[in-house]
């Protein structure tokens, strides 16, 4: 039996996608990351056949070569073939493989008081006493699968308020990463005001090998943002801007630095003048990598809603991601989701995901999601305290039934996300969204892709995608 003939006969797939070229037609598969250019007098309706509603192909019908082809990279799958169990396995593999990442809020206190915080800035801080249970935890998830390498995010309020915490905690796991042969690393997430002189110290001592500074436009919005709050303000403290600017210069000669562009309507026009700021400051060719994100700002939950009138539509913000990629060179682009071009089946899930991974809160408790923390019912666990001290953070407890949803989460079983021919390159967006019930995100995202994977799949081969071409919802939904 040949390869074209074999098993119950052969059916176009559920996940492939054609895109007009300016010669042909790009086909791409969403779960195989395949990418074929079809050109030629039969290519209209070959690729409309092979991305429509499913069909079966009769034996013989398409050659031996072509189908042979098609069944390699996936246009083709044998009739009845579980394509979802395929992502599902995927899916679940990642879960499973994801690394140890224990995202720790030093503290809830800022120095800064911007308009969209939705931060609790409460009193809440870890202290010495926590450490121990920090180590414990840590040494919990690494031995839950036997892993071998441990990453801290240092996260807060501004986590550089409680320096004296970060240091303890910052060596008693390295001590305890050294003593188990275990690898060590850490990110920080901070506004960029609270840093020490001595950079490269810092960051070798902290085994820093990334950190994340946001910018809200240009400096006067940015510091009318992101204004020092009463009872902070340091004699050097002018300027929250000039401080953040003046860090990421320093930073770069020792690590990488993600750029985050909090983008609203307020400040999106300032995009332009700050990456050719960027680019005069030398970041973009600095010794360490600098990433440029445009990211939007938003209502993650009840708290945030009052951001809902700032936010930027979805084709607002697209076009905004747009002009960062025409303006930015490559290396500072944010291109995980693009492998050789074309964007990629996902490979992996976010830290709320990981079963290994942890956020702790500056209140002791255990969260999946650090947009989740200072928010007691959604926590899923405590920090263990030492036995014999008092019960620290004896507060609210975590809310049960809460775990075994993240645990549980699974987009291939959605109803909606099963039947989405872009769940391979989505796996359902952020699983926060769907704990949240929040149908119109989920929507948005599925906008999203009919709108940008043409753009991807086109820029691919090095074209851009023909004006106004977008996926349809039959192209998203098809059975
Ligand atoms: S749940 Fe959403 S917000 Fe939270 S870590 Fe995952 S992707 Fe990010
Ligand atoms: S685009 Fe929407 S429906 Fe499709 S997988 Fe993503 S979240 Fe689910």
């Amino acid at each position: 039996m040949d390869e074209e003939t074999a098993g119950t006969g052969l059916a176009t797939s559920r996940y492939t996608f054609r895109v007009p070229l300016a010669d042909g037609y790009a086909l791409y598969h969403a779960s195989t990351g395949s990418v074929l250019h079809m050109q030629g007098e039969d290519a209209d309706e070959l690729t409309a056949l092979l991305s429509g509603p499913r069909a079966v192909i009769p034996p013989g019908a398409l050659g031996p070569t072509l189908t042979a082809r098609l069944r390699r990279t996936g246009f083709l799958v044998e009739s009845g073939f579980d394509e979802l169990a395929v992502v599902r396995e995927r899916y679940w593999n990642a879960r499973g493989n994801a690394p140890v990442v224990l995202l720790v809020t030093t503290t809830m206190d800022c120095n800064l008081g911007c308009y969209y915080c939705y931060e609790s800035r409460s009193g809440d801080a870890l202290n010495v006493n926590d450490v121990e249970g920090l180590v414990a935890v840590a040494r919990d998830r690494l031995a839950r699968q036997g892993k071998r390498s441990l990453h801290i995010d240092w996260y807060g309020g501004e986590p550089l308020m409680n320096l004296a915490f970060m240091e303890q905690a910052s060596a008693a796991l390295q001590e305890f990463c050294a003593s188990e042969g275990v690898a060590y690393h850490a990110s920080v997430v901070s506004n960029g005001t609270r840093w020490p002189d001595d950079l490269a110290v810092f960051v070798s001592r902290h085994r820093i090998r990334q950190v994340q500074i946001s910018f809200d436009g240009l400096q006067a919005n940015h510091d009318r943002r992101r204004r020092y709050r009463p009872g902070y303000r340091g004699p050097e403290d002018t300027s929250s801007f000039d401080q953040a600017l003046r860090l990421v210069d320093g930073l770069l000669q020792h690590t990488r630095v993600d750029v985050r562009y909090n983008a609203d309507h307020g400040n999106a026009g300032d995009l332009r003048g700050f990456i050719e700021l960027a680019g005069r400051r030398g970041w973009f060719g600095a010794p360490h990598r600098c990433v440029l994100t445009v990211a939007k700002l938003s209502a993650y939950s009840d708290r945030s809603a009052f951001l809902r009138p700032h936010e930027l539509t979805p084709g607002e913000f697209e076009e905004l991601q747009e002009l960062a990629k025409r303006l930015l060179p490559e290396k500072a682009q944010d291109d995980q989701d693009i492998v050789q071009g074309f964007p990629h089946p996902k490979t992996s899930v976010c830290g709320a995901l990981a079963p290994d991974s942890a956020v702790i809160g500056a209140d002791g408790l255990e969260y999946r999601c650090g947009l989740q923390v200072g928010e007691p019912h959604r926590a899923v666990g405590r920090l263990p305290v030492r036995r014999n001290l008092p019960l620290l953070h004896a507060g609210p407890s975590p809310a049960p039934g809460e775990g075994e949803w993240w645990d549980a989460f699974d987009p291939t079983t959605l109803p909606t996300c099963s039947r989405c021919s872009f769940l391979p390159v989505c796996w359902g967006g952020c699983p926060k969204r769907h704990l949240d019930d929040s149908p119109a995100d989920i929507a948005n995202e599925g906008r999203y892709w009919r709108v940008n994977l043409p753009a991807q799949i086109a820029a691919g081969f090095g074209e851009r995608a023909q004006e106004g071409f977008a996926f349809s919802e039959t192209d998203q939904f098809r059975d």
